[in-house]
């Protein structure tokens, strides 16, 4: 386990950030039109909030904090270069901070947030999943990938997610709650941790990319992932100072979060995760279409892509006899042709009990084929961790 700590829930204020409460916006849009199975969980039970932690809070509130305890305030950047920049939160590994502020510094800041419950790799040691168990027993995935050129990290956003979608192991078990700006963030310095110390094979390295693409819906739960976003790229001792380029944030498409998001002016890459190119099909394997049409969500998309300038990343899972036609090919080619626009598609990987599979071959290729005689640029999405239930939300459910 990368992180392991003394750990004590800090007394004093709340999160400087708005830590678990949902945006107006999207709570009420889906109270709009949408099936009642999306949004139950949250009117259940009020949410537990995670410990305050270091990267909940900008630099000033870290500074606030620490004055709080008697400490100098420039302490904040040490603890911030330690936690961000040396991926460390053990108050042995501080030498530069008095050993007797160690103890009430890392206990007030950087408590314990993930416990890893399973640890699972595959691909030689290249590809790790780890099931993380959070302060309240909730269950995430983040899942690290090592290629020759890059590191990616898939983190989740949520424990569980409301959206329902048929065909995503996550989505059936429901939303547990939203996960916390530093939960978020954990995730990935635990990541960084293993590529430093070289545990995962090919040397030392660092991650490079990071995908909101694990549990849950990031701009379900927008205040946190963006303040986890802003977190990973801002420079050291801010953040992680990882490329806004490489950070991708991935989406059923929250039309209202999607024109917000833009408005942020960063330059991070929004996937869309389509499936269909048709209202009929989308609306029964990505249930917040009902509210939200394929038009509006790739309206957002191409203001999104206006706004920042960057491309597009449309997610496309093939499922045998589902969504895998040559007429829809066709139709998604056309909503496309001549857009700032990328095609990633999914094989299906099937969750337990599901009667649905990934396409065959040949359609496969045929859907590839006719996309790009439309002039759509599209990739095949590796399956990497597949052994390793790396799919969307299958470790935890195979946990439950
Ligand atoms: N909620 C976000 C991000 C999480 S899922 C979203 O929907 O975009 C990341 C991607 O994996 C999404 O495109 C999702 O539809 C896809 N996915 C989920 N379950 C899958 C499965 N069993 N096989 C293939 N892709 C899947």
């Amino acid at each position: 386990m990368p992180l392991t700590l003394t750990s004590a829930p800090p007394a004093g204020e709340p999160p400087a950030d708005e830590a678990l409460a949902d945006t107006p916006l999207v709570g009420d849009a889906l109270a709009d039109g949408v099936p009642s199975g999306l949004a139950p969980a949250r009117a259940r039970r009020p949410a537990a909030k995670p410990p305050r932690h270091l990267a909940d809070l900008p630099m000033a509130g870290r500074r606030a904090a620490i004055a709080e305890l008697g400490q100098p305030p420039f302490r904040a950047s040490q603890l911030s270069r330690h936690f961000f920049g040396r991926y460390t939160d053990q108050a042995d590994e501080m030498s530069d901070l008095p050993r007797d502020a160690r103890d009430p510094l890392t206990q007030a800041l950087l408590p314990r947030l993930l416990t890893a419950e399973r640890e699972l790799s595959c691909d030689d040691g290249s590809t790790r999943k780890t099931l993380w168990r959070t302060f309240d027993g909730a269950l995430v995935e983040s899942v690290l990938m090592r290629y020759p050129d890059r590191v990616t990290m898939c983190v989740s956003s949520q424990a569980g997610c409301g959206m329902a979608c048929p065909f995503c192991a996550t989505g059936q078990a429901g939303l547990t709650r939203n996960l916390s700006t530093a939960e978020i963030v954990a995730q990935v310095v635990a990541g960084a941790r293993l590529l430093a110390d070289g545990t995962v094979p090919g040397g030392p390295g660092r991650v490079s990319n990071i995908v909101f693409m694990g549990m849950g819906e990031p701009l379900a739960n927008y205040a946190n992932v963006l303040a986890a976003v802003r977190r990973l790229t801002d420079p050291v001792p801010e953040g992680m100072g990882i490329s806004q380029r490489s950070v991708t944030v991935s989406t059923v498409g929250l039309v209202p979060a999607i024109a917000r998001l833009a408005a942020e002016r960063l330059s991070v890459t929004l996937a869309v995760s389509l499936h269909a190119p048709d209202d009929e099909l989308r609306d029964t394997l990505v249930p917040v279409n009902r509210r939200w049409k394929v038009s509006e969500v790739l309206d957002a998309a191409w203001s999104y892509a206006a706004a920042t300038g960057r491309r597009i990343s449309i997610e496309y899972a093939l499922i045998r006899d589902i969504n895998d036609q040559a007429w829809r090919a066709d139709l998604l080619g056309s909503l496309l042709a001549g857009r700032l626009v990328h095609v990633n598609l999914i094989p299906l990987n099937p969750t337990p009990g599901s009667k649905w599979t990934a396409s065959r071959p040949a359609a496969q290729r045929e859907f590839v084929r006719r996309l790009e005689a439309h002039g759509v640029p599209v990739t095949v999405r590796d399956t990497r961790g597949r052994e390793i239930d790396g799919a969307c939300g299958q470790l935890a459910a195979s946990a439950r």
